[in-house]
């Protein structure tokens, strides 16, 4: 386990050498490790280098390194989420960030009253990717704090294509984020990180840059 923490914390460095040289704060911009398709062995090594943010895409994931990790790690739940999933993962969630339906948020004010969130924006086009039409992020913003959530910002996943592009999208999230009063904007991954942390992200979610390539599942 030593040379693969190793491993990780060199993997680390790199990754905010990259956040500094596009104009972040390492200091303050929040690095939360992907661990989909990465045993909890992976994510042992990752609290060993001195994270304490891990992001998860499925909730049966989730739940299984939950129980074998140390307890103080902080879940965030990233991936397209049932409501029926919600109960099993809302004892170990520290902050939803693929709030894209006020039906899933009522499951989640059920299950973990006064709970973090952020909403998801769909700035990709992609369906699948999941997350609000920009038009509608607003009225799911207030409906979420209507259920008394805490709603702390915004999460997107960033579309391919050229840097242009991918930089637009992400300053929109910002624009989006700013005007509704929320300070939190989790976006940009291993390839696109530098758009993102030159458009104002506050959290980052890297999967391949931290650990090297997933497992397929
Ligand atoms: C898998 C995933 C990531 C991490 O992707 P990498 O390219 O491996 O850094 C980030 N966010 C979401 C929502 C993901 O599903």
């Amino acid at each position: 386990m030593a040379g693969a923490v190793l491993t990780i914390v060199a993997a680390l460095d790199r990754i905010r050498e990259r956040i500094a040289s596009a104009g972040g704060d390492p200091e303050r911009i929040r690095i939360l490790a992907v661990a989909k398709g990465h045993p909890a062995e992976r994510v042992q090594e990752v609290l060993a280098a001195g994270l304490v943010d891990v992001g998860e895409s499925y909730a049966q994931e989730l739940v299984a390194k939950a129980d074998t990790v140390e307890s103080y790690v902080r879940w965030h739940f990233i991936g397209n989420l049932q409501r029926n999933k919600v109960r099993h993962v809302a004892p170990f969630v520290h902050l939803w960030q693929s709030v894209d339906r006020l039906s899933l948020a009522g499951e989640i004010a059920r299950q973990a009253p006064g709970a973090s969130v952020l909403v998801q924006v769909n700035v990709s086009g992609v369906e699948h990717q999941g997350g609000v039409a920009p038009e509608r992020v607003a009225a799911v913003v207030e409906g979420c704090g209507d259920l008394g959530l805490d709603v702390q910002g915004l999460m997107a996943i960033g579309p391919q294509g050229p840097e242009t592009v991918v930089r637009a999208a992400f300053g929109s999230v910002r624009a989006l984020a700013d005007g509704l009063g929320l300070a939190e904007c989790s976006m940009g991954m291993s390839a696109d990180l530098e758009a993102a942390v030159a458009e104002g992200a506050t959290m980052l979610r890297i999967g391949t840059a931290l650990m090297g390539p997933r497992s397929s599942r």
